[in-house]
């Protein structure tokens, strides 16, 4: 795959973000499958107006531009992804209280999140403590658990366009949906958002935490890489259960495999290709199609190519 940034760009970019630009960085690196091929360019901004420069840049130069949090919600390509890839994570990811509102930088873990907002006896994001994403990457797909998600809570978010224009964003023009928002399309980058909560014990916020956490140890196979549930829950059932009751558990294409533990986690069982993993969904959805009539919708993203 040829790279769409040149070594005398990758310095160029350097010096008007004020930065390091990896160059052909390998997103296994970055994806909690472990899995993809390397980026063009990665940039890891420091903070809101380094964010902006590196946009206006990408924009000037018209090189296209990926968003990535955690990666735990993605699929990256064997061959990669051209262009720049721009990081919200580690300066991005300050926290204060207003009140019963908490202001968060998007590149900030959930977990995290969810255990200041225990400390600071508020109650509300408590769901999100077994959730290993950002909250940008939550923001966009609408992350949830135990009938709650991070629509539910978002009064306000702020982000910055291709072309490095602020906006701010109230929770109903988010447009949140089934694990998707505005930000889907890939047009914006969050960099903060208020979510409001209510007052609570810490004890008891924390003693919620700790069931969800129990929970998730036992019903997902969280001792291999993966990207969570591969796909959307139809309405009405689990889409583990169509995928186990076609008989796929443990069905395997090179290193990708339906786990034993929870039917809709793939697992990177050692060496994985991004190319196996989409053989290995196709064939799940053929099957539960065919068997009952059902046609799963991926929930991971897949990207680059
Ligand atoms: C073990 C495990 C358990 C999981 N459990 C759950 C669960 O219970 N519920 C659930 O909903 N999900 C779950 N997930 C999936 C995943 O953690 C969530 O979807 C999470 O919100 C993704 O965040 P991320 O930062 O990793 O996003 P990424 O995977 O990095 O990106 C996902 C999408 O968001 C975009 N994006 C990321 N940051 C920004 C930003 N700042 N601005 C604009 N766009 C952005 C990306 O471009 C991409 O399109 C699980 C994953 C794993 C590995």
């Amino acid at each position: 795959m040829t790279s769409m940034v040149s070594g005398e760009q990758a310095r160029r970019l350097e010096k008007a973000y004020g930065g390091k630009v990896m160059i052909s960085e390998p997103m296994k690196k970055h994806t909690s499958f472990q899995i993809g091929g390397p980026a063009d360019a990665l940039v890891e901004p420091h903070d809101v107006e380094a964010l902006r420069r590196v946009l206006q840049w990408a924009w000037s130069e018209s090189l296209p531009v990926f968003v990535l949090g955690n990666g735990t919600n993605l699929l990256v390509a064997d061959e990669g992804i051209r262009g720049i890839v721009v990081r919200v994570g580690p300066g991005l990811d300050g926290i204060t209280f207003e009140g019963e509102c908490v202001r968060a930088g998007t590149g900030v873990s959930l977990p995290a999140l969810a255990r200041e907002c225990a400390d600071h006896g508020l109650s509300g994001f408590e769901w999100a403590v077994g959730i290993p994403g950002s909250l940008g990457g939550a923001l966009t797909m609408n992350a949830g658990a135990y009938s709650h998600t991070v629509g539910d809570v978002t009064r306000e978010v702020r982000m910055v366009g291709l072309d490095g224009a602020l906006s701010v964003k109230t929770g109903e023009e988010m447009q949140f949906a089934q694990r998707s928002s505005r930000l889907s399309h890939g047009d914006s980058i969050a960099y903060q958002a208020l979510l409001a909560l209510r007052p609570a014990d810490p004890g008891s916020v924390r003693a919620r935490m700790a069931e969800y956490m129990k929970d998730r140890k036992v019903k997902q196979p969280l001792h291999l890489p993966s990207a969570g549930c591969v796909f959307q829950n139809p309405s009405g059932r689990g889409a583990g259960r169509y995928i186990d009751a076609a008989g796929l558990k443990g069905l395997r294409v090179g290193g990708a495999e339906v786990s034993q533990v929870h039917a809709n986690f793939i697992v990177n069982a050692g060496g994985a290709t991004a190319r196996d993993v989409l053989i290995l969904m196709g064939v799940i959805r053929r099957t539960v199609y065919e068997k009952f009539g059902v046609d799963l919708v991926p929930e991971v993203r897949v990207v680059g190519g």
